[in-house]
C-alpha cells in the first residue's frame, strides 16, 4: 500500500513535468524530457470474453482476472485488452465468423473505455498516450489481436483494425492460418504435424502492411521458423507479446535461445507469460487431468471466464483438486523465466505478460490485484527500480514507438 501510495504521488509529480515538455501532438518528448519515469506496469495480453461490456459482464466489477476494480487495487496501470479469435478451418464461413468476433471484442473494448468508465479508463493509440493516460492517473487500455485468422486473406481488414485500435497481430495461434505456420498445429484441422511452417508469402505482405500501418508484429504462438521469418521480414522490432523461456522449461510454446538472441538483435522484446503449463514442465497425468476437466465443462479454447456460473463451479473446483496434487507454478517460478531471458539478451528485450482470461495465472499472481508481488520478486532479486521500469513497460513502450517511427518512415518514402 505504501508503495503504491508513493508511486501516486510519484506519478502526480511527473505529470507535472511532463505537462511542461511532452508536446499535444503526441510526438516522443524531446531530450529535455525527465530522464527517470515513475513506474508503469503494462500486462501485454489480457483476454476479453465475448460478452465483454455487456450487462452480463461489467468491466469494472465482473468476476474476470482483470478488471477495472482489480487493476485499480493491485496497480495495474496498463493492459492490452485482446480481441482474440479460435482457430477453425479455413472456409468462407469461418472468415466472416471470426471477423465478426472480432468486431465483436473490438466494440465491447470501445464500450468500456468510451461509453461505461472514460472517467477511469482511456484507449492508446499510441505508445506516448499510454504515459500520457497513466501520468493522469487513470488506467491504460491498448489493443492487440490474437490471431491473423481474422483477415482471413484479406489484408485491407489490417486498415480497419487498425482504425479501431489494434496496435498488435499476433500472426498465428494454435493452427496454422493463412499468414504463418503455429508452434502449434493442428493436424485435425489438416496442418502437418510438425511445426515447421514459417510466414507464408501472404504473411510477407501483411507484415510489410504492419509496418506501413504502424501495428506492431508479434511472433508468440508461431513456430520458430514464423519467429525467425517474421525477425527477417519484418522492417521494424518484433514482439512476442507472451511466450515461455525454452530454457527454464522446454515446451511448444516456448522461445528458445537461438530465437531470443535474434529478438535482441531485432530490437524486439519477449513479454515472458505466467502461464503455469509453459513456467513448469507438467507430468502426463497432469496434462490428461487438465484435458479431461476442460472437455467436462465444454471448454474449448483459453480460460475459464467465459464460462456460465454453473460449469465455472464446476471447473474450478476440478482445477483445485488437480492443483492440490500438481501445485501450480508461482512467482518465484515466472521470475526464474524472466532471468534467464535477462541474463542471455539483457534487460532492454525483457517484458511481463499474464495471459489473464486466457489461461494464465500463477500462485501469487492470479489476477490484477497481486501484481505488486510481481514487482516485489524483481526487487527482492536485485532489480534496479530502472530495470523494473523497462520490463513492466518501458521496453514495450521502445517497441511500439520504433513501430510507429518506421510506419511515419515509410509513409513518408511512399509520398
Ligand atoms: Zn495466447
Amino acid at each position: 500500500m505504501i508503495a503504491q501510495r508513493n508511486s501516486r504521488l510519484i506519478a502526480a509529480a511527473a505529470v507535472m513535468l511532463l505537462c511542461a515538455c511532452a508536446p499535444k501532438d503526441g510526438r516522443t518528448p524531446s531530450a529535455a524530457a525527465p530522464p527517470s519515469h515513475p513506474l508503469i506496469t503494462l500486462d501485454s495480453h489480457d483476454d476479453i470474453p465475448l460478452d465483454f461490456a455487456t450487462p452480463s459482464v461489467d468491466p469494472a466489477t465482473a468476476n474476470l482476472q482483470v478488471n477495472l476494480d482489480k487493476m485499480k487495487a493491485g496497480g495495474l496501470n496498463a493492459g492490452f485488452f485482446i480481441v482474440y479469435v479460435g482457430q477453425t478451418a479455413r472456409t468462407d464461413e469461418n472468415y466472416a465468423k471470426a471477423q465478426s468476433e472480432a468486431e465483436t471484442k473490438f466494440a465491447a473494448i470501445h464500450r468500456m473505455a468510451d461509453e461505461l468508465y472514460p472517467n477511469r479508463i482511456e484507449i492508446a493509440y499510441r505508445a506516448d498516450d499510454v504515459v500520457r493516460i497513466a501520468g493522469a492517473g487513470k488506467l491504460v487500455a491498448a489493443i492487440g489481436i490474437e490471431n491473423g485468422f481474422v483477415l482471413g486473406k484479406n489484408l485491407e481488414k489490417l486498415d480497419r483494425y487498425y482504425e479501431l485500435g489494434a496496435r498488435y497481430v499476433t500472426l498465428a495461434h494454435n493452427g496454422n492460418n493463412d499468414l504463418a505456420g503455429s508452434a502449434q498445429p493442428r493436424p485435425e484441422l489438416g496442418d502437418p504435424a510438425d511445426a515447421t511452417l514459417g510466414v507464408t508469402p501472404l504473411g510477407a505482405e501483411a507484415i510489410a502492411r504492419m509496418n506501413r500501418l504502424g501495428i506492431m508484429v508479434d511472433i508468440s504462438h508461431g513456430s520458430k521458423q514464423t519467429a525467425l521469418d517474421a525477425m527477417r521480414l519484418s522492417a521494424a522490432p518484433v514482439i512476442a507479446s507472451h511466450s515461455g523461456i525454452a530454457g527454464v522449461s522446454a515446451h511448444a510454446r516456448n522461445l528458445d535461445d537461438e530465437t531470443l538472441r535474434a529478438l535482441r538483435d531485432n530490437g524486439g522484446v519477449v513479454q515472458v507469460v505466467a502461464f503455469d503449463a509453459y513456467l513448469k514442465h507438467q507430468a502426463d497425468e497432469q496434462i490428461a487431468a487438465l484435458r479431461a476437466l476442460r472437455e467436462r465443462v465444454g471448454l474449448t479454447a483459453g480460460g475459464p471466464d467465459g464460462l456460465p456460473p454453473d460449469r465455472r463451479a464446476d471447473y474450478d473446483r476440478g482445477l483445485r483438486e488437480i492443483q492440490a496434487e500438481w501445485p501450480p507454478a508461482t512467482v518465484k517460478d515466472f521470475v526464474d523465466h524472466i532471468d534467464y531471458a535477462v541474463k542471455l539478451i539483457g534487460v532492454d528485450h525483457v517484458g511481463i505478460s499474464s495471459d489473464f482470461g486466457g489461461g494464465g495465472g500463477v500462485t501469487g499472481w492470479n489476477d490484477a490485484t497481486e501484481t505488486g508481488n510481481v514487482t516485489a520478486e524483481l526487487r527482492a532479486r536485485g532489480y534496479s527500480d530502472e530495470n523494473i521500469g523497462k520490463i513492466w513497460s518501458g521496453n514495450l513502450l521502445r517497441v511500439w514507438r520504433a513501430v510507429e517511427t518506421t510506419a511515419a518512415q515509410l509513409k513518408a518514402a511512399t509520398h
